[in-house]
């Protein structure tokens, strides 16, 4: 059987800033719920599971196809469930079955995830966690799982909880905060930053030092800022509409703010090495 290849991949499609967060997991959702839901598995092989339990998928109807904070969740209709985390560096893409015929391309090294029903395939690469879960029970064990806190992109999204979470880190710098999904699940990097800013607030503030209505618009804004990009599917931008970049902040490290000029500024966040942040030290002061 042969497969098209397209010419990029759902989750790399994002110029420059391709690193996955909630947006992009639940656009990549969005593409494989239409190809995988309702399908019988035919064939399913993933590094590094062992090969009995995927030969074992084979048969079963994939029921649902989730997006949980940056995870990825497949599940069966026996109950099991495919946990993929992407993390900075993992892609998957939706192959469609290639006319016999058509011609031959290269024999490339097979990927680390084949996800196969009639008509299509999920294939993935560099994947780092790859997990099928046996049962919800496992699900609910799972550290990974059960102590996210509220996604943003969730049709309902939990504001109060999630503040409720962020309260317990007081002494935590809020550019710091922002990215741990046990407090609120989906930020990432680039959010992370252009939220601080449109919201100007310096990311190294300390958390007990930002009021709750405050807290609560941050999340409102990013909430609207993700669902935005997951409907337009396009390049990730924080300004829509408006001429010149697409973020205000982010990767325009000693780059004139676009609202007062000032020169703005990278710092590293969070748990050692850190992450970027980036502000403007004036706006945001
Ligand atoms: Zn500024």
């Amino acid at each position: 059987m042969r497969w098209k290849t397209p010419t990029r991949s759902v989750v790399n499609a994002r110029g420059s800033a391709p690193v996955p967060e909630g947006d992009s997991i639940h656009i990549l959702a969005g593409k494989l719920r239409p190809v995988l839901v309702g399908r019988v598995v035919t064939r399913f092989e993933a590094r590094p599971l062992p090969k009995a339990a995927t030969d074992d998928l084979v048969g079963h109807e994939v029921v649902a196809v989730e997006a949980r904070g940056k995870n990825l969740l497949v599940r069966f209709d026996d109950g099991r469930v495919l946990h993929v985390h992407l993390k900075m560096l993992g892609r998957m893409r939706v192959e469609a079955q290639r006319a016999e015929g058509a011609r031959a391309h290269f024999r490339r090294a097979p990927p680390q995830i084949a996800l196969e029903v009639e008509g299509a395939r999920v294939v993935g690469n560099r994947i780092p966690v790859l997990r099928l879960l046996r049962s919800a029970a496992a699900e609910a064990r799972s550290p990974d799982l059960a102590g996210l806190g509220p996604d943003l992109l969730a049709e309902t999204f939990d504001e109060s909880g999630a503040i409720a979470r962020l309260r317990t880190k007081g002494e935590t710098e809020i550019g710091a905060a922002l990215m741990n999904q046990g407090l609120v699940a989906g930020i990432g990097n680039v959010y992370k930053s252009e939220i601080l800013f449109l919201e100007k607030i310096a990311p190294r503030t300390p958390l007990a030092q930002v009021r709750d209505e405050a807290l609560a618009k941050l999340l409102a804004r990013a909430r609207w800022l993700m669902r935005k990009n997951v409907a337009a599917r396009g390049p990730r931008t924080t300004r829509f509409a408006l001429a010149g970049p697409n973020k205000w902040v982010y990767g325009r490290a000693g780059r004139a703010c676009l609202v007062c000029r000032a020169a703005i500024v990278r710092i590293y966040q969070g748990p050692p090495p850190g992450r970027s942040t980036y502000f403007c030290p004036r706006c945001q002061s």
